[in-house]
């Protein structure tokens, strides 16, 4: 059975997540909670999903950009957000830092904001300290849309969420996405809903 997901107004969405202790992270119950979260992100479907949004106030986080959820995009369409296949794998008290000064905007979404999407800029490359879920360390370098999934999930940790950096008049419904957006260049979109006032 999948989790709920919170939505947006949860208190647990907004309080920095507490490290997980070497001894809890292979406990049974991190086990669990980490097949329920794998569960709940490909029911849901969602390409991340952290631990406070299931209502569990520990930095811990799930990834996976499966191949099938952009089967039927154009080579353009991928081009443009620097999108590729993310196997799943298990984020645990990560500490990142953005690299470089290079930034990519698209259209970023929540599972906690349901419906809602937002112009959002993210860093193109990170680097991500973590440790998996065998409590062995990682370091992940990625770019991309991949880099915007870690930056999205590692703000969840600390209480923080896309909206808090997105363009606030690209907030939109994926059905307004749908309706107008979808087929045109985002420059299009850029003109018409940031107008003469672009910036935050
Ligand atoms: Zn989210």
């Amino acid at each position: 059975m999948p989790l709920t997901i919170v939505q947006s107004g949860e208190p647990v969405l907004r309080k920095p997540a507490r490290p997980l202790r070497p001894n809890e992270i292979r406990s049974r119950e991190i086990r669990e909670l980490i097949q329920q979260m794998k569960e709940t992100m490909y029911a849901a479907p969602g390409v991340g999903l952290a631990a406070p949004q299931v209502g569990q106030g520990i930095q811990l986080a799930v990834i996976e950009d499966r191949p099938e959820y952009t089967q039927d995009w154009t080579p353009q369409q991928l081009a443009e957000r620097e999108r590729k296949p993310v196997p799943f794998h298990v984020i645990i008290n990560p500490r990142i830092r953005l690299v470089g000064e290079e930034s990519l905007e698209y259209l970023e979404g929540c599972l906690s904001l349901a419906n809602l999407l937002a112009l959002t800029s993210r860093a193109r490359k990170v680097k991500v300290e973590c440790v998996d879920e065998n409590g062995e360390p990682k370091i992940i370098e990625a770019s991309g849309w991949y880099a915007r999934i870690l930056q999205h999930e590692i703000d969840h940790l600390a209480g923080t969420m896309y909206v808090d950096h997105m363009y606030p008049r690209t907030l939109m419904t994926v059905e307004s996405f749908t309706r107008h957006w979808k087929d045109k260049p985002l420059s299009e979109m850029k003109k018409v809903l940031l107008g003469a006032s672009p910036g935050h």
